[in-house]
């Protein structure tokens, strides 16, 4: 008798595992604590609009991600963004050399997540907290005390503090995990009612809180919402302002999206603030995935690799190859 496979996590690497598990004919089950698929590449439904307050687009440097790109891009999953790009530093604003391909969901950041989901079976707003060996294959115990399994393997995709917990049945996993460590990052939405007056659809900040602003409607997908713009703070001033309240966080987000921009900035109609606790791994790592093979215990995640949206893709395919390979012998 076979036993599916565990996926906890439904972010890009969870998503890019399953889907690799899946074409090489194995069931899996996904599990996600959130209530979409996503994670850091989640939009969030608003008033004005759906927002990407996570991963604002993405490049591609992998062959093989560049080939999974040009299918999601066939599937109307993704587009090319090509926005007027700027750079802040010192206080002055200048149109950016950087020439690189950059990639979006569309018509929002999710819409990739939930088209590699597809059919898969998946049980959302369902927080794993333990994973452990029944009498002969893999169990997951949820926030509720609810069980799940028989699983023959456990493939975990989730932040590293999340992982670290999951993965306690394999104590060398969980302390390489254990000591990754993450930068926090907030990110704000403002909304004006009269369009501002630039011609920026994205900005790279130096010497300031922020390091990142985006205009949404400037993305491909979004033309007809009204002039939302999502700033993000750099990690260090994150860092420094980690528990200061939302609303001092917009006011003084606010304050430095002002001073850069270059136009007169109304008071917004619309603001939210969402704090990524987890937002980006410090450094990189070249793991690929972690895996304890002989236990069936996996752990991907853009943490194994460049922390970006293509080194998750790339964690969750090493994950699944690993597993195959194991499975193989
Ligand atoms: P995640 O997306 O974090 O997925 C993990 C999933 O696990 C989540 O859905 C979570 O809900 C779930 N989970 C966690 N714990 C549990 C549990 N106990 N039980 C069940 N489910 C659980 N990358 C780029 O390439 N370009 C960018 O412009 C960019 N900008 C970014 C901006 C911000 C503010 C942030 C935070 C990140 C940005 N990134 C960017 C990084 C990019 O978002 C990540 O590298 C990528 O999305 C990580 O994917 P992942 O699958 O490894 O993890």
């Amino acid at each position: 008798m076979t036993f599916p496979i565990a996926i906890i996590g439904t972010g890009i690497a969870g998503l890019s595992a399953a889907g690799a598990l899946q074409a090489a004919g194995l069931e899996v089950q996904l599990f996600d604590k959130g209530r979409g698929s996503g994670g850091r590449m989640a939009s969030k439904r608003t008033e004005v609009g759906t927002l990407d307050l996570g991963a604002q687009y993405f490049t591609c440097r992998d062959r093989r991600f560049a080939e999974a790109v040009q299918q999601w891009r066939s599937h109307g999953w993704v587009a090319e963004w090509q926005p007027s790009l700027y750079d802040s530093a010192n206080g002055l604003l200048r149109p950016s050399q950087d020439e690189q391909i950059r990639w979006i969901g569309t018509p929002r950041m999710s819409a990739l997540t939930r088209g590699l989901l597809g059919d898969l079976p998946v049980r959302f707003s369902c927080q794993i907290t333990e994973v452990f060996h029944g009498t002969q294959h893999w169990m997951l115990q949820d926030a509720g005390g609810n069980a799940y399994g028989p699983f023959s393997q456990v493939v975990v995709a989730t932040p590293p503090p999340q992982a670290a917990q999951l993965l306690a049945a394999a104590p060398k996993l969980a302390s390489s995990v254990a000591g990754v460590a993450m930068e926090p990052n907030w990110a704000v939405a403002l909304s004006f009612e009269q369009a501002l007056d630039t011609p920026v659809d994205g900005c790279f900040i130096q010497d300031s809180p922020l390091e990142w602003v985006s205009r949404n409607r400037g993305k491909p997908g979004r033309a007809s919402q009204p002039d939302t713009w999502v700033l993000q703070a750099s990690s260090r001033w994150t860092r420094q302002h980690l528990d200061l309240a939302k609303e001092q966080v917009v006011e003084q987000l606010y304050g430095a999206f002002a001073e850069l921009i270059g136009c007169t900035v109304p008071q917004p109609t619309f603001t939210l603030a969402h704090r990524w606790l987890y937002g980006r791994p410090v450094g990189t790592h070249g793991w690929g995935a972690l895996a304890d093979s002989s236990l069936g215990l996996y752990a991907c995640g853009d943490w194994c690799l460049s922390g970006r949206v293509e080194g998750a893709w790339l964690s969750g395919q090493e994950a699944a190859r690993k597993l195959l390979q194991h499975r193989a012998n």
